[in-house]
């Protein structure tokens, strides 16, 4: 594996390649096998794999954790090395922003003021313009995201629908713990008591399919029924929403695919989770 610290570089390396599809896995490091799967997709699918580390602080909000996000550059690169990526980009703020950001902004507009969008201003303008930049300078052929983040995977799919890049953006299915717990780069700041009640999330969502297996329609009642769940932890909820996927409008009754997703702050980390469903209540493991 070579890693690769310039823009430059990176693009000088990306031209060299020019008969192979390249699969882009961007990341924020501090790897997890969450990372680890989308990488495994990446490297059926393509004879390429690039992976960039990139803490982007254009989608951090002034309050939120980019100086204590958890960063290890010489695991991850070890890591990334024993799993095949065959580019790690890495590249330095100054890279990246060697100018201020006054004359462009890129905005993301209805798609994001639900979930982590209305909680986390701003966020998804920073996504879509880090992505950009990175897809401008990888060029790919495919492009993996997790369904973890499953706003993140609407949000880049308009992206690149609508700016029309010449990428396919793929959803790969949440890896996690045995017990049920996404794996997530955040994790580690939970205390041990924060951490049992973290499964709370995930076994929230299942009891909220099985009402929608059992034949509940309302979205309220799915809500409400979480909620008593969430209610018992530690953390304080931030959103328990049921939404039509991947639009992410308001639902009356479900009858199409929808998303259940929820978002708890714990002291130190702010967890999500969610479940994509059809309308008969099945899982969605991968979205093309
Ligand atoms: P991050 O480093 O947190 O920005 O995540 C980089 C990519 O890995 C994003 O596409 C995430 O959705 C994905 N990812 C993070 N956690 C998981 C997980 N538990 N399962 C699958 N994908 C994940």
């Amino acid at each position: 594996m070579q890693i690769i610290k310039t823009v430059k570089s990176m693009r000088d390396t990306v031209h060299s390649l020019a008969n192979k599809t390249i699969g882009f896995v961007p990341t924020m490091g501090f790897l997890h096998e969450g990372h680890l799967s989308l990488v495994e997709k990446a490297k059926k699918e393509n004879d390429i794999v690039v992976m960039s580390i990139f803490v982007n602080p254009l989608q951090f909000g002034p309050n939120e954790d980019f100086d204590d996000y958890p960063r290890d550059e010489k695991r991850d690169a070890q890591i990334a090395s024993k799993h095949g990526v065959d580019y790690l980009f890495i590249p330095s703020t100054e890279d990246m922003y060697p100018t201020k950001v006054t004359n462009i902004k890129m905005k993301t507009l209805h798609i994001a003021n639900v979930l982590c969008g209305r909680s986390r201003p701003g966020h998804f303008d920073g996504v879509i313009t880090v992505l950009t930049k990175l897809f401008n300078i990888v060029n790919p052929h495919n492009v993996y995201f997790g369904m973890k983040d499953a706003q993140q995977l609407a949000v880049v799919k308009s992206l690149v629908t609508e700016l029309n890049f010449p990428i396919n953006v793929i959803g790969v299915n949440t890896v996690r713990e045995e017990d049920g717990l996404a794996k997530s780069s955040r994790n580690v700041y939970l205390s041990d008591q924060e951490r049992q009640d973290s499964l709370a999330l995930y076994k929230s969502l299942r009891h909220g399919q099985k009402l929608i297996i059992d034949g509940i329609k309302s979205p309220a009642t799915i809500k409400d029924n979480i909620k008593e769940k969430l209610n018992a932890t530690t953390g304080e909820i931030d959103y328990i929403e049921v939404l039509t996927y991947p639009n992410l409008e308001e639902v009356q009754d479900i009858n199409e695919t929808i998303i259940i997703a929820v978002a708890v702050r714990f002291n130190e980390a702010r967890l999500i989770d969610n479940i994509i469903l059809t309308k008969d209540g099945q899982l969605i493991e991968r979205i093309n």
